[in-house]
């Protein structure tokens, strides 16, 4: 049966810095990916004082996307950073219409799964927060609707790598603990294609680099909350 996969994303380097190994994988065993970022990231970082950074961003997003093997990609185009309840209620309206239109392509049967962030934020954004639930609405209504939906994949980091809460900006919890975590993604196979991913995001290189560094062979190791 054809395999389908929607990832929903708020910024256009959350998958790259999260499950990118998992959806480089999916895509070489035949998944169909698509991809969604509710933002472009103009409120990311510009060491390079472009005046459309947006636009920088999501052509840097596409690039990505071409190395993640994905068939199709959605930008919803909210602001980054200003992703509310009033929002949500649309995006996750937008979200149903975008998995419609995905099922409405197919000519042979199919399962479909939705890959999203966890919805603590990991980081706190409120925009990952935003794309969670929004994923979340959508799999739960569709799936109630009777379309194939087979499970929802929450990235998360794990307790051993994210041990304290901070504060340094937002309120970043701890990882989940491993009685949390249902399941682990080994990608070190294609630990190369990730880092070419996360270079994708030329922009973001200070975040990319440090991310790159710190990570290690753990950049290619995932770790989802699953739900069916
Ligand atoms: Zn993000």
């Amino acid at each position: 049966m054809k395999q389908l996969l929607l990832g929903i994303f708020a910024h256009p380097d959350d998958e790259a810095f999260g499950p990118s190994g998992t959806l480089v994988l999916e895509t070489r065993n035949g998944t169909e990916l698509h991809l969604a970022t509710l933002t472009c990231g103009e409120a990311g970082q510009n060491p390079d004082n472009v005046e459309n950074l947006g636009d920088v961003r999501l052509g840097e997003w596409q690039a990505a996307a071409q190395l993640m093997g994905a068939a199709t990609t959605h930008h919803l185009g909210y602001r980054d950073g200003t992703l509310s309840n009033t929002s949500l209620v649309e995006i996750q309206d937008r979200i149903v219409a975008i998995i419609r239109d995905i099922a409405a392509c197919q000519t042979e049967q199919f399962a479909l799964e939705l890959m999203t962030l966890d919805d603590n934020g990991i980081t706190g954004h409120i925009d990952h927060t935003v794309a969670s639930r929004a994923a979340t609405y959508a799999f739960h209504r569709l799936k109630n609707e009777g379309l194939p939906l087979t499970r929802i994949r929450y990235i998360c980091a794990p307790r051993e790598q994210f041990p304290t809460p901070t504060t340094d900006w937002l309120f970043m919890p701890a990882g989940r603990e491993p009685t949390e975590i249902d399941e682990i993604v080994d990608a070190r196979e294609v630990l190369d294609t990730i880092h070419d991913i996360v270079r994708c995001h030329h922009s973001q290189r200070q975040d990319g680099e440090a991310h790159v560094a710190r990570m290690g062979d753990a950049i290619a190791v995932n770790h989802f909350i699953v739900r069916s």
